[in-house]
């Protein structure tokens, strides 16, 4: 396996980059909700439907999170930013996250990325393969060759769950959306956020 180098300098360029949305998860969403004890409206303040034309949705707004179907049209769900640029969480003073312990997954498993790969002669058996994200290379100073080697087991462990709860994810997404087109639920944001809160589980239990 590639050695892999990083330690976090705590520089905050991933909490600050313009360009990217940091999508969430439902699960995700109910881990700040229930972390931080939010009412709906409050996680209407943090949170932002990004809406996107079917047209523009190309490789550059490829993302791992499926969008959702609202009233107003599909939606990336992603944590609202400052006119700085800068996260909604991120302490500028302090440099350091508010919502460390619950940040979203996006955030725990930067700057990696995971994929399964699946092996030719028994397509049931799946190896996690990690690897640098293209934005870590770009801007990420933890992973320059004084880092030092990460624990692999526990990165992969990481790995494993994020899949696990991209997949999960997907699943809910894919239910609400289907839903929206059948015309059984009103696909306002709040609807999606109320359906989400009734999930019991969160990941993390
Ligand atoms: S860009 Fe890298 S070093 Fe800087 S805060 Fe993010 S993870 Fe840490
Ligand atoms: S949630 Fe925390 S770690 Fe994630 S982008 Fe915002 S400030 Fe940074």
């Amino acid at each position: 396996m590639k050695e892999f180098r990083f330690r976090c300098t705590r520089c905050g360029n991933c909490c600050s980059d313009k360009n990217t949305i940091v999508n969430l998860t439902c699960f995700d969403i109910l881990r700040i909700r229930n972390g931080l004890n939010l009412s709906i409206e409050e996680i209407l303040e943090v949170i932002g439907f990004y809406i996107f034309d079917k047209e523009t949705i190309n490789e550059e707004h490829k993302m791992v999170v499926s969008p959702i179907e609202t009233e107003r049209g599909l939606a990336f769900i992603g944590l609202l930013k400052k006119d700085s640029g800068f996260c909604y969480f991120y302490n500028d003073s302090e440099k350091k996250c508010f919502i460390y312990d619950l940040r979203p997954i996006f955030c725990r498993t930067f700057p990696f990325s995971f994929n399964l790969i699946f092996s030719k002669s028994n397509k049931t058996s799946a190896k996690i393969k990690m690897f640098y994200t293209e934005k870590g290379k770009q801007y990420c100073p933890g992973i320059g060759v004084d880092a030092p080697l990460i624990n692999e087991d526990k990165w992969i462990e990481l790995g494993k769950q994020t899949i696990e709860e991209l997949n999960n994810n997907e699943i809910l997404i894919e239910k609400w959306n289907k839903a929206v087109k059948l015309g059984q639920v009103t696909p306002t944001v709040k609807s999606f956020l109320l359906t989400i809160f009734n999930i019991k589980k969160t990941n993390q239990d």
